[in-house]
């Protein structure tokens, strides 16, 4: 039976009726990694798996929503004091909450939802979930009178204000944007973003999940983020955005060698950015492929955020011809993201999988991905 037709039985079971059906999308990130505190881009799409739920408004001032995949039903109200202790509901009690802060209207409804993103993969199921009833609410109680921009903030605002997650804005964003065969290149400092074409015939996108998460002493992030500031500092700029390779160099004595990595990788994330952008547009992704590999480079010997098993994901990944790879995410753990030549797929993840077991005991996970629609109605 389809994700679809389990929830409608479900919801028909349980409420007796017939609700509409939202669905979106969790999300890879193609290039642009540790730029959105730096004021930089980052390059997110939207992919095909989703959180998907039916609902009806009920006429009453309760929410009732069923999770098919937790398996539990859970009753609050629209209040404050309201809060659901479950953290999946909460995700949804504070969608609710963040448009009724916005002067937005949400009443009591009935939901039956499920989703097929692997939790906690570095896809964003949370940022998902929280699209989805955010694009929802605001079809069924405003007129969809709120802007597509601000229900990506809707997502974020839950996530700091009752999931205790700092999390920027690029996943509640490319999860409401996303649009089938693009991605886009948000700039982080102003909010603007531009769609680019991203429709890679004979590539696929691979997701090599290395299921290792290493535990971080002394908080590196805020190190980096540290280093990055001093730099700007520096050179006399607001954020490394402004800076160029050339202003760097210029600086070098007066930096430390630690920093000088940091900020080198930065800006040349940026420029990598710019030339994947490029490449896109003349539909050429063996250079896509190879800044792919410029930024796992970078992230591990400049920005010092990778480690063993991912640096090992990424030599196979050469090793097989593939043509594209690198770290996706904050690293430290989680996926490569992988550009592979169809014709290589199969032997390539018999071979990462097999190599990475014999190395380090478990086999990684593996998700395949195409580039598919945020928000929407279906
Ligand atoms: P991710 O990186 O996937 O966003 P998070 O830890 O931020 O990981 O979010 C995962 C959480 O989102 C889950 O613990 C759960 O509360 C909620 N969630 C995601 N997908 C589902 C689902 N299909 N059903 C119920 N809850 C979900
Ligand atoms: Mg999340």
């Amino acid at each position: 039976m389809t994700m679809e037709a389990k929830i409608k039985k479900e919801f028909e079971k349980r409420f007796g009726s017939e609700g509409t059906i939202y669905a979106s999308s969790g999300r890879i990130n193609l290039i642009g990694e540790h730029t959105d505190y730096n004021g930089g881009f980052v390059f997110p799409g939207a992919i095909d798996k989703c959180i998907m739920a039916e609902i009806k408004p009920n006429g009453t001032d309760k929410v009732r929503v069923f999770s098919i995949d937790i398996d539990e039903y859970v009753e609050f109200g629209l209040k404050e004091e309201d809060a659901p202790k479950q953290q999946w509901a909460r995700y949804i009690f504070g969608v609710c909450r963040e448009i009724i802060k916005r002067g937005g209207k949400v009443e009591g409804f009935d939901a039956v939802f499920a989703g097929n993103i692997p939790l906690g993969a570095g896809l964003s199921s949370s940022a998902a979930l929280e699209s989805c009833f955010a694009f929802a609410l605001n079809d069924l109680f405003n007129d969809g009178k709120i802007e597509k921009f601000e229900l990506a903030r809707i997502g974020q605002s839950t996530e700091h204000n009752y999931c205790g997650v700092n999390c920027g804005i690029m996943d509640q964003f490319a999860s409401v944007f996303g649009k089938k065969n693009n991605l886009m290149r948000l700039d982080c400092r102003s909010g603007e973003f531009e769609y680019f074409p991203f429709e890679p015939k004979g590539y696929q996108l691979v997701l090599v999940d290395s299921a290792v998460k290493h535990e971080l002493v002394d908080s590196p992030y805020n190190k980096r983020r540290e280093s990055c500031e001093r730099v700007a500092r520096r050179l006399g700029v607001e954020t490394l955005r402004d800076a160029t390779m050339e202003m760097l160099d210029a600086a070098k004595s007066d930096i430390s060698e630690e920093d000088y990595m940091r900020a080198r990788y930065v800006i040349g994330e940026k420029q990598r950015v710019l030339d994947v952008c490029d490449a896109l547009v003349r539909g050429d992704y063996e250079t896509v492929g190879e800044r792919m590999y410029q930024t796992h480079e970078g992230l591990s010997k400049d920005y010092e955020v990778s480690c063993e098993e991912l640096d090992f994901l990424n030599d196979v990944a050469r090793e097989c011809g593939v043509t594209g790879s690198r770290i996706m995410g904050g690293g430290f753990g989680g996926c490569t993201i992988n550009l592979v030549k169809d014709e290589l797929h199969d032997k390539f993840i018999e071979t990462v999988k097999a190599r990475f077991a014999e190395k380090y005991g478990h086999e990684p996970k593996i998700y395949d991905v195409v580039i598919s629609d945020g928000a929407r109605k279906c």
